[in-house]
């Protein structure tokens, strides 16, 4: 994007304030630099040679988790995730990333897990398993389940995503095994990469690219109707970022809720636990997505046991944020305790992986996937 359309953008500001309040990092901060409209103001002043980008004004590019809710909120239309996305690709353009933040890069992706799975373990007994969400590795054999034909048309492709891929690949066969139980015949090929929304928001655009062009070469080998994307970040970069004509993108929840909406969930899930659970909904599935009602629908038959929570707070995981802002993410994740805490639940559901690990690896209390709701 030229420099000229990020200026466009910016210029529909009204500077009214309205995406304040939706702010994850606005609310823990308190200060106009860290709020949307104060970034919506920097770019614009970058745009027009008012400043000069340097290492103040770039930290503030980073300090904001690509989570759309101030676009969301905002009454003029501002597009402030693909202005975000495109002046850091002009701010780092992939060189000037701390490089924690390229090794979380790396990790999260998994490249090195699949070569040296002693450095997550090592990594695991350090501080470092906090700062980065690390949870145990688990083995599920993956290779078993890997796999499609060519030849034949699946009504679905399932892209599981780095975390269930690599962190908990469990849940990937999980998942898999819950929409072969409803009749539908999946693929999931060998081959595919990281969506690479970590890295185009991180401003890395050339990475992105690769890994972008590489999955939709593994998509062309392949006949199927729909990709079922267990993770609403990756369903975005594939709906927003990537060229797939005729194909249907959607997330876990939205796939049950429009083809399977008479799937049964299972009672003893609420009837096991000792109080009341609530859904987390994860910022891309509620601000960029607008996937709110797609979950409740199944967690809604769980009458009493499941207690709404339509804060839409933030669990401050966004992506490697975390990595790059430990203490505005210990801040946003200590206000979504809080009202955890308010609830009184005994558990917590989510629909993203990111979310899911955030919370399973921080929370006092249990936390399940969405897709633990169903009968096995
Ligand atoms: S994308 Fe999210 S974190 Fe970033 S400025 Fe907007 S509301 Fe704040
Ligand atoms: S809500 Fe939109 S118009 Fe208002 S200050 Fe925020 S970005 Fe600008």
């Amino acid at each position: 994007m030229a420099i000229t359309k990020i200026a466009e953008i910016a210029k529909l500001c009204a500077d009214c304030g309205t995406c304040q309040s939706a702010c994850p990092v606005y609310q823990v901060e308190l200060t106009e630099p860290n709020s949307p409209r104060g970034k919506v103001n920097l770019a614009k002043a970058l745009a027009d040679g008012r400043l000069e980008p340097n290492a103040r004004n770039r930290s503030l590019l980073y300090q904001c988790l690509v989570c759309g809710g101030c676009e969301h909120a905002c009454p003029q239309g501002v597009e402030f995730t693909r202005m975000m996305i495109e002046q850091r690709n002009r701010a780092a353009g992939g060189r000037s990333i701390p490089w924690l933040k390229k090794a979380a890069l790396f990790l999260y992706q998994g490249f090195i897990l699949r070569r040296v799975l002693w450095l997550p373990r090592l990594l695991a007994r350090t501080p470092l398993k906090r700062k980065l969400s690390l949870p145990a590795l688990e083995r599920a054999g993956l290779k078993k389940i890997r796999g499609g034909d060519p030849e034949k048309e699946h009504d679905v492709l399932l892209f599981p995503g780095c975390v269930f891929t690599y962190f908990y690949p469990r849940k990937t066969v999980e998942i898999k095994a819950l929409l072969e139980g409803l009749g539908f015949s999946v693929l999931y090929p060998e081959g595919l990469q990281c969506c690479g929304f970590p890295y185009l928001s991180q401003g890395w655009g050339e990475k992105f690219a690769k890994l972008k062009e590489k999955n939709e070469a593994v998509f062309r080998r392949f006949r199927f109707r729909q990709i079922v994307v267990p993770c609403s970040t990756g369903a975005l970069a594939f709906k927003k970022y990537y060229d797939l004509p005729g194909i249907e993108i959607l997330t876990l929840n939205e796939f049950l809720f429009k083809k399977a909406a008479d799937t049964a969930i299972d009672a003893e899930f609420g009837a096991g636990l000792p109080g009341p659970f609530t859904y987390h909904d994860p910022c891309h599935d509620l601000h960029s997505l607008r996937l709110q009602q797609e979950a409740r629908h199944f967690l809604e038959r769980f009458g009493e046991r499941f207690r709404n929570d339509d804060s839409g707070l933030c669990c401050g995981f966004g992506g490697i944020f975390k990595v790059g802002f430990p203490s505005t993410s210990r801040k946003i994740l200590a206000k979504r305790t809080s009202r955890l805490n308010e609830l009184g639940v005994t558990a917590v559901v989510t629909s993203c992986p990111g979310c899911y690990m955030q919370l399973k690896e921080n929370l006092d209390l249990p936390v399940y996937f969405f897709s633990d709701l169903f009968e096995k």
